[in-house]
This record gives C-alpha cells, structure tokens and sequence, in this order.
C-alpha cells in the first residue's frame, strides 16, 4: 500500500513525502506537484506511522482546496481518514471557540463579514459627523484591515490626514465586542494572541499536532507566519510549500519573505525542489518560464516537462473590447463543438468589471457559463436579509442584523423607531428586551409591526431545536411575510429571489447531512462557514465555462484557458505601473494565468477599450514582449481559427421534437421550444420545481 503510494510519484516528491528529520520547504514552480506532495505526505504519515488523521494539520488557501484535500486522502486511504484540513481562518476559528474567554470573548461568537463591517463603519462615522469623502467606510475598511494585520500603525494613518482613524478604530472595535463578534481580521489576530501570550495553549497545541502542512506559503502574512510558528517551533514538525513566482497577495499583506526566510526562521529547515512541471504542455511552459525570468525578486528555478510542446499559444488583437469579447465566445463555441467539455476551459481577466462584456457575448451565443466571485450566492440581498433574521434568532446581541430586518420587509417602522430602538440598545439591553420596551411606549400604529418581530424571535428561538433547518427557513419567509415583500419590491425577478430563499433552505439540509449538527449548533456552525467561504467556494462542477479573475484563479487548472485584456494599465493594472515592486508582481499574476492552462493557451487583447463611457486606445501589455514569438501564433481578423466541425450524433432527429427531457439538476421537464438542431439545438423546457430553463440538447436526455 505505501509502496503503490509512492509509486505515483518522483523522486524528488518522493523525498519531499518521507522526509521528516527537520522542517522542510518544498520550493516549485507552477504545477510541479506540491499540492499532491502534501496530500500524498499526509496519507503516508497515517499508513507508514500510523499518525493519527486529526492530529495532523494541513492548511490550505480556500475551502474548496481543503474539502478537495480531505476528498483525496481519503481516496488515497480508501476511505478511512479524518485528517483536519483547514484554511487560517477556519482553524483560528476552531481555536478560538474554544478559548474566546482568554481573549474577553463569549464562546458563541459571531463573525461578520465584509459588508456588516462597512454598515458598521458607516453608521460609526454618521455618528462622528465626518466627512464621507475623506472617511470612505471601505477605503476606512481596509486600513483597520491593515492596522490589524500588523502592516502599519494607526499612528501612521493618523500621519497621513486621517486624525480621526484611532477614534473610529476605537468605537468599531469597541462595537464588535459588545456584539461578541470578530471580524475576518480579528479571528487570526486573536487565535496569534493565544497562541503567543499564552504559553498553556501553544503547549498543548503544539504537542496535540503530530504534523503541521501548509499549502500557497508564498501568500502567508506575518499574523500566519507566527501562528505557523508557535505551533511548530518546538519540534520542527512543518512542511510547507509554496513558490515565491506565485505570491499575488501582497496588496492583502501576504509576505513574500516568509517563503524567502524560510531558512532562517526555521533552524535546520531543508529545502526540497520540484523542477518537472506535469501540467502544462511544452509551449505554455516556455512561456511562463520566460515571462517569470524579469523579476528580480525570486529565488529562481528551472522547470521543465516531458508533456508534449503541443500547440502554439494564440493572440487576438480585437478593434475594441466588443470584438475582443466575441472573438472568446466565439471561440469557446467552436471548441465546444470539437468535443472539448465546457467545465475545461476558463477565461480569466485582471479586474471583475471585464467579465460583462465577455458574459453578453456569451449568452448571446447560447454558451453556459458560471462566474467565479462575482456576486455570491450569500452576498444576494434576499439571502442576505434571511440570514439576518436567523441571526437575530441566535445571537441577542447582534446589533446589526436587528436593524438589517428591523423594517424589511416595512412594518411600519421608520426612523424615529429605529433611532428610539438604537438607544435602548445603546443601554445595554439585548435585542428582544429593547423590542419589548419599545412595544410599551411605541405609539399604536407601530405596535403591529414590533409584534411581528418579537413575536419571529420569540418562535424562531422556540423552533430552532424543533424544526428542520429548511422549515425554519419557511417559518422566517412567512412570519417576516417575505414573499408578498419580493413580490410587491422586486417585480421582474422576484420568483428567483424566492428561489433563491429556497436553495438556502436546501443547503442547510444539505449541510446538516455533510456535518451531522443539529438545531443551533447547526444554524452557528453553517453562519461561521458561509461568512468564511470564498470565491473558489462558488464554483460549481457542472458543465459550464468558467469566468474568473485571475487572483482567484490560483491552485486550479483547465486544459484551455484564456486570458483577455493584455494591455498597459489593465494587466500590468494601472495602479502598479510607477513601481517596479508591484510591476512584478503583476507579472508573478500574468505567470500564474498562464501557468493554468495545460493544452491550449489564448490570449486576447483589444485596440481601444471603453473606460467610464468613453473609448479609449490602448497599448498591448508589455508581458506580452516578453513571450518568446515563435511560441506564439497570431490569430488574424479575418481568418479567425476554424476548427473542423465534427459531425455529432443528434439526439434529435429532425422529423421528431422531444417532448419530456430529462437533466441532472433540475429532473422531468416539459419541453416548450426548440431552436435549432441536433446536439447544441436549444431546448426551453419547464421544470416542475425550477420553473422555465433553456438548455443545450446535449446536457439533457430524452424521455420521450
Ligand atoms: P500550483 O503551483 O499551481 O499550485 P502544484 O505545484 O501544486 O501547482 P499540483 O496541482 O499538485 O501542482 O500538480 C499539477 C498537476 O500535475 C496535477 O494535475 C497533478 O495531479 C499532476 N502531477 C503532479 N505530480 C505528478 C506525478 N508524479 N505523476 C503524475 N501526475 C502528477
Ligand atoms: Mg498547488
């Protein structure tokens, strides 16, 4: 069994996974197998010592990566495992549910999100009378994100005009312990406070981990650094990997100098490289190494592959960003045709307001698509607004979600209410006890309204432990009267709103048989997942293209990719142009795109773009210089690559509809319309529990 396991693997991996004397850094390149070192490290360490799994810690950068992690050790031990894979975040979460109290905090913590945290600023800097202009609640955001993650002082942005910073740091911080609620930020700064102000804990932490594995080093910050640290100091039990040519979260205070430091920071630490790339063919490789040579801050290292050359990578130089956009469509549609599945091939781009125009393209050509951190499931308002009531529920103290819901859907209750509400809060009460006083004096038109709330609270907390988790969510819609509310608010989609409230209630059914929790430990557990789920986590595996910016790219492949926009000022982005830092690092960005592809690589780039309305030149990206010529073949205007079509078996003939259909997600469908023919014909069907959809005939099977 350890034998086959490690048959799978060459020698360098190989040492990688049987080394254990010290720490040990495995540096590699794109694509040369370090995901698979630690997930075959980890196996080995359960079979050949007999390790046991949750005792080992692997860390990976998204949930995506840890579940597909977990999935894989399993595989590899046929079934048995168990192994604790985590994200920082969701490890410091565990962390601190356990030991909140040393911090101050009650272990029933809430976190909250990005958009609590700018609602919460928001409403502080109102309070404070200050200037939006100046006090922006993002840009304000994101600097306590940096004063918390140790990248600057306040003191610093107190320098640099902002007088104010400290006070309104002060009063959010200050807010967020009166909610029992931390913050993205909060949870590392506090599970590092643990964990190096309290030498119990690093003890017993420290010697319950028998190993320690973390996965995208390259893209730790100093707060990761130190947690990595106080766990494995004393025994030199770490493995991490990571290739500083990756590092692309600078912006977001990941430090290229923990993987550089590696050494040094860990006596005794050996390094292990991986040279053979086994993903992408020879010609994309050529070219990433290439592109990669001009930085200067790198350690430097020579990959290579025995993979095909395979074919030359593609340029399309579109007249502006609309040609650009249906050059892609168009080719995803002829590659499609050829038989290439549409979940193989991703369009990548630099900023998030590109994939528009991409994504009219490509409804235009019929082509399913997903996109990957656009606006996310939990971030819809529908969701967003029933959350809020399921967190009022469980948690008294949450401030914010009280007024979220407070008169949504309207009850009646305006601003008067909500300021009256605010001071009664503001006394030290918790959320139902303040309604209560409220309902006493409020005057006999409002009563209705406060009744309401108290009485979906009062319910809801009775319910919780009795109901279903996707009868309480039937509960909330109704008692909140939330249909009438998107019907009457949301004319053109309130059915898909609705439906939407619906695959929530789906989800923490879902979630409840993924986990095994209960009632409100299962409503806590499933609140702390979905504020701590990222981009990656959207991703579906269904057959669809996949559009993503390129920083949330990382850690995948696809046999095709492309990768659009390739001029000054968007990829190398504007805002790193007058810094040869950020210039490379918008280059270690371009190298992971590349690095994505395995078989084909296209690269688009248009003449004139729109900006803010207006058209404006653009210059081709100076990255694309740097790509040798001969790997590149250019794709003209005119003769755009034609593939030859292969002639598919139809599903349908031509004398004979289909009249029910049949699909994977959405079950028995009548059909209504079919356009076209043959196996990418067009077919609308109505599907008893999803309503209206048009599908591509290939995706569907026919019943009748
Ligand atoms: P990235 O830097 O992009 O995160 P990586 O170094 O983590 O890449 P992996 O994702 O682990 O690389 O591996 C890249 C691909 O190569 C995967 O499809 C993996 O299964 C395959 N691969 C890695 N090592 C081997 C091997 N020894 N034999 C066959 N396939 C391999
Ligand atoms: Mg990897």
């Amino acid at each position: 069994m350890i034998e086959k396991l490690l048959e799978d693997l060459n020698e360098q991996q190989r040492e990688a996974v049987t080394y254990f004397d010290s720490p040990l850094l495995i540096l590699a390149g794109a694509g040369s197998g370090k995901t698979r070192v630690i997930t075959y490290k980890i196996a080995y360490m359960i079979e050949k010592f007999g390790y046991e799994p949750e005792r080992i810690l692997a860390v990976t950068f998204t949930n995506k990566a840890a579940r597909e992690m977990k999935e894989r050790v399993e595989q590899l031990l046929k079934g048995k495992a168990g192994v604790f894979v985590a994200t920082f975040h969701s490890f410091c979460v565990r962390l601190l549910k356990s030991h909140s109290i040393r911090v101050g905090y009650k272990p029933n913590f809430l976190i909250i999100d990005s958009d609590d945290k700018k609602n919460l600023l928001k409403n502080i800097m109102k309070e404070m009378n200050l200037d939006t202009d100046l006090y922006n609640p993002v840009a304000i955001g994101s600097m306590i994100s940096n004063v918390k993650n140790g990248l600057f002082s306040a003191e610093a942005m107190e320098f640099r005009g902002y007088d104010r910073f400290n006070d309104i740091m002060e009063t959010y911080n200050n807010k967020l312990r009166e909610m029992n609620a931390f913050d993205f930020d909060d949870l590392l700064f506090y599970a590092k406070k643990l964990l190096t102000e309290h030498d119990d804990i690093r003890k017993r932490y420290s010697s319950f981990f028998q190993y320690v594995l973390i996965d995208e080093y390259q893209d730790t910050n100093e707060i990761q650094y130190e947690i990595t640290k106080a766990l494995t100091i004393d025994k030199g039990n770490v493995c991490v990997v990571g290739d500083e040519d990756q590092c692309i979260y600078t912006w977001r205070g990941a430090n290229i100098n923990n993987i550089l430091n590696f050494e040094k920071d860990f006596p005794g630490a050996k390094v292990i490289k991986l040279e053979k790339n086994y993903r992408c063919s020879g010609v994309i490789l050529s070219a990433a190494n290439a592109v990669i040579a001009h930085n200067k801050i790198r350690k430097g290292k020579k990959l290579f592959t025995d993979n095909e050359d395979g074919e030359p990578i593609r340029l399309f130089v579109g007249v502006n960003d609309q040609e650009e956009a249906y050059f892609v469509g168009k080719t995803v549609k002829r590659l499609i045709d050829t038989e290439i599945r549409p979940s193989d091939i991703a369009i990548f781009y630099r900023t998030n307001a590109q994939s528009r125009s991409i994504e009219d393209a490509l409804r235009r050509l019929g082509i399913n698509y997903q996109i990957v951190g656009g606006l996310k499931f939990y971030e819809r308002k529908e969701i967003k607004d029933i959350i809020a009531y399921l967190r009022v529920i469980l948690f008294d103290e949450d401030r914010l979600s009280i007024f979220r819901i407070f008169n949504t859907p309207k009850r009646g209750l305006g601003a008067a209410a909500e300021e009256k509400l605010k001071k009664l809060l503001d006394e030290g009460r918790g959320n139902l006890e303040a309604l209560k006083v409220l309902l006493d004096t409020a005057p006999t038109r409002q009563k209705e309204g406060i009744k309401e709330l108290i009485h979906i609270i009062e319910e809801g907390r009775e319910k919780v432990n009795i109901l279903k988790p996707y009868e309480l969510v039937r509960f909330i819609t109704i008692a909140a009267r939330y249909e009438d509310y998107l019907r009457k608010e949301y004319r053109e989609d309130w059915e898909s709103r609705l439906e939407n409230i619906r695959e929530l209630g789906n989800t923490l059914e879902e979630f409840a048989e993924r986990t095994g929790f209960k009632g409100e430990d299962l409503f806590l557990e499933f609140l702390n997942t979905i504020t701590l789920s990222s981009d990656q986590d959207e991703m579906e595996e269904a057959e669809k293209v996949t559009l993503m910016t390129v920083h949330a790219s990382k850690g995948l492949e696809f046999p095709v990719v492309f990768i659009t926009g390739l001029e000054e000022g968007l990829f190398p982005h504007v805002r790193s142009l007058d810094s040869a830092e950020q210039i490379e690092e918008e280059r270690r960005l371009f190298y992971v795109a590349i690095t994505r592809a395995k078989k084909l690589l296209i690269l688009t780039r248009a003449e004139s773009r729109r900006f803010f309305g207006t058209y404006r030149e653009s210059e081709p990206s100076r990255f694309l210089e740097e790509i040798p010529p001969n790997l590149i073949k250019k794709v003209m205007r005119k003769d755009r690559p034609s593939t030859t079509q292969t002639d598919k078996v139809s599903y349908v003939k031509k004398d004979k509809k289909p009249k029910i259909v049949f699909h994977k997600k959405f079950g028995k469908g009548v059909v209504r319309r079919v356009e076209g023919i043959g196996d990418n014909a067009k077919v609308t069907a109505f599907f008893a529990n999803h309503g209206e959809k048009t599908i591509i005939m290939k995706f569907l099977k026919v019943l009748a």
